[in-house]
């Protein structure tokens, strides 16, 4: 009766292992080409796919340590391994998580204001990924910010420097950001797990779980407008839902917060196709605060 979870964790486990490792092949002379967004008209998305969401956000408790489980139970049978690339093989689906490995304890972290709620984060030991940082990754920019980007976790340009999204892929982010009118420093940007995972996998469920707490306390004391979640790994465990590919570019909302999922930038480096759906995204995000591509009639 217990297997075919395991099966669905381990499945899901490998998906991301191999999302992961596929944007580590990214061709640098690829990120020239994301210069474009920028500046030029985006070619319109023929056809997203995207489905509206129907689970409901998931609920947590910034002030005791809730253990991560999904609203709703799987109830369907796990997607099918085959030979689709990973990040279409997501359902949408609540995400079932296993039993934390590492035991709870309260991290207390209600009425901690930034300062201390990073220092906080700079010696924590909650998981393991503590024995494989070189710097905890905390976050980075306004932390008043109307805009803020969660992503998954840090990279090895991140890890050395102690700073989200500052690889290729963060170079990327931050030509998103401009092509959006904002500036980097204008807006807020953490991640899901704030140490580096070995060999850039995916964060495990504990882990995640773990590091939670510091993450929304974050999300609380910005108080954005918009949070935009960035691939498979924060819609995961920011609203409980698989199917990055199929739900990106649909409204959610998480605590009273609108929320747009959409690609992850690695993603968008390893698909430059897919820059176009990103882009229809981000400019719907754009239209919050009355900021239009003069180029577009996308709303
Ligand atoms: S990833 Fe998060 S929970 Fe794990 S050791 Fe680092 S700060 Fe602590």
């Amino acid at each position: 009766m217990q297997k075919q979870p395991l099966l669905k964790q381990i499945v899901e486990c490998l998906e991301l292992e191999a999302e992961r490792r596929e944007y580590a092949e990214i061709d640098p002379a690829v990120l020239g080409t994301f210069m474009k967004l920028g500046g030029g008209a985006p070619a319109k998305c023929a056809s997203t796919g995207a489905k509206t969401a129907t689970s409901p956000a998931r609920s947590y408790t910034v002030s005791s340590p809730t253990p991560l489980r999904p609203p709703v139970p799987v109830s369907t049978p796990a997607p099918a391994v085959a030979s689709k690339p990973a990040i279409e093989r997501q359902s949408e689906k609540t995400v079932a998580a296993p039993a934390p490995e590492v035991p709870m304890e309260n991290l207390n972290v209600e009425t901690m204001q930034f300062d201390e709620l990073e220092k906080k984060a700079a010696v924590c030991t909650r998981c393991r990924l503590h024995k494989s940082r070189t710097n905890p990754v905390f976050g980075d920019g306004d932390p008043h910010a109307k805009l803020m980007f969660i992503g998954e976790g840090p990279g090895q340009d991140e890890d050395a420097q102690g700073i989200p999204f500052v690889g290729r892929a963060g170079q990327l982010l931050t030509k998103m950001i401009g092509a959006m009118q904002f500036e980097r420093k204008d807006v807020y940007i953490a991640n899901i797990v704030k140490c580096r995972p070995p060999e850039n996998r995916a964060p495990l469920d504990d882990e995640a779980e773990q590091c939670l707490p510091y993450l929304l306390r974050q999300i609380e004391l910005v108080k954005p407008e918009v949070i935009v979640l960035l691939g498979a790994v924060p819609l995961k465990y920011i609203l409980g839902l698989s199917g990055i590919t199929r739900i990106r570019g649909n409204w959610k909302e998480f605590k009273g917060i609108k929320v747009m999922p959409t690609l992850h930038p690695a993603y968008l480096l390893r698909n430059p196709d897919a820059k176009k759906d990103a882009w229809e995204d981000l400019q719907k995000v754009m239209s919050v605060f009355g900021k239009k591509h003069k180029a577009t009639s996308k709303s």
